[in-house]
């Protein structure tokens, strides 16, 4: 050592990485930087599970062509990443802070009573399903209206629902609750489809699919379980229906879990974290990735690429930081 330098020195339970969130990007996040040799841990959410792990089959990642369950592709990613040492917890994370970490300046993450520090964050919380916001929808939640079809589409054999939505969601879910309803109608507040054109094709080639266009939802109704979805015209007000059902499967689109960051970094009008090509976020060491970050292809394999980007640079930028603490 040089005279003038001063040695680096954080203390031994500091990780190096913390990631926050299990998904694709979270956990490629985690291979990465555990086979690159850093001592990382995953902090997946105790109360929310990754959109993937309630995905039916994907079939556009590459190198599978025979498609797989997406609850079995992020087992895949839990053991490949385990393989390399990544550490991993269950804990809802409540507070993001920046902390001094012996003579350097690091991240204090708080999660369900515990607290970790590290020399830097990833952050990959995703997003998760938009509500719909009327009358019937919490009070018929688990007894009619769903959020996932996977989880639920099984209870609805031989009978008649209704799904809202017009993206890609909406209608992928949609052909797959045909394999237990007898009658699948897509409402959507629009006269086309948002959905990819494979997938439109597949859907208006669906004899159990009908459309009912240009409406939204205005009500769920029911006894005990919902019975009735009530309609509206949008080009009307005054032109309202109502649609027998058992269910309905809600698809309207994601909200990113970006609450905690609020104050940390900055996030855009719809709540998503704006990132550098690099998945550098607005404050030093905190990098983003996967669904909850300002982009426009939401897919696995886009976020298991911005994962490995965020944990190259938040590799370069440890690097970075203990050798600038030698003054
Ligand atoms: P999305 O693409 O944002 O679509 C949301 C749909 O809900 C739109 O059709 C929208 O109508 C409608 N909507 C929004 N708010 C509404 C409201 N309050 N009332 C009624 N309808 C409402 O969301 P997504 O389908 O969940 O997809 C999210 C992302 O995941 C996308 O990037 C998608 O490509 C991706 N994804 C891909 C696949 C696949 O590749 N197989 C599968 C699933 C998801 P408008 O059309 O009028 O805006």
């Amino acid at each position: 050592m040089g005279e003038g330098m001063a040695k680096v020195n954080i203390p031994d339970h500091v990780y190096d990485i913390v990631i926050v969130g299990g998904g694709p990007a979270g956990l490629t996040a985690g291979l990465y930087a555990s086979r690159a040799g850093f001592k990382t841990l995953l902090i997946e959410g105790a109360s929310t599970l990754s959109q993937i792990t309630i995905t039916d089959m994907i079939e556009n990642y590459p190198g599978i062509p025979e498609g797989i369950g997406g609850f079995e592709l992020i087992e895949r990613f839990k053991k490949q990443a385990g393989q390399f040492g990544l550490e991993t917890t269950s804990a809802d994370v409540s507070a993001i802070e920046k902390n001094q970490l012996g003579t350097v300046e690091g991240w204090k993450i708080s999660a369900g009573g515990r607290h970790f520090e590290a020399l830097a964050v990833i952050v990959a919380t995703g997003a998760y399903w938009r509500k719909l916001g009327v009358p019937g929808e919490d009070l018929f939640a688990g007894k009619g209206v769903s959020y996932c079809a996977t989880c639920d589409g099984p209870f609805y054999r031989n009978r008649d629902v209704v799904v809202v939505g017009g993206g890609d969601t909406a209608v992928q879910e949609a052909i797959f609750l045909t394999n237990f309803a007898k009658k699948v109608t897509i409402v959507h507040r629009r006269d086309r489809l948002r959905a990819t054109k494979i997938l439109q094709k597949r859907a208006f080639a669906n004899e159990k699919i009908a459309f009912q266009w240009n409406a939204v939802v205005e009500e769920i109704s029911g006894k005990d379980t919902v019975e009735k979805i009530m309609i509206k015209d949008v080009r009307s007000a005054d032109i309202t229906s109502e649609i027998p059902a058992n269910g309905i499967f809600i698809f309207v689109g994601l909200t990113p879990q970006t609450d905690i960051l609020k104050g940390v970094i900055t996030i855009d009008q719809k709540g998503y974290v704006i990132v550098d090509a690099n998945m550098q976020t607005s404050s030093g060491g905190v990098f983003a990735c996967g669904d909850c970050i300002h982009k426009r292809l939401r897919q696995v394999i886009t976020a298991c690429g911005d994962g490995a980007t965020a944990a190259f640079s938040a590799q370069l930028y440890i690097e970075d930081l203990k050798g600038e603490a030698y003054v």
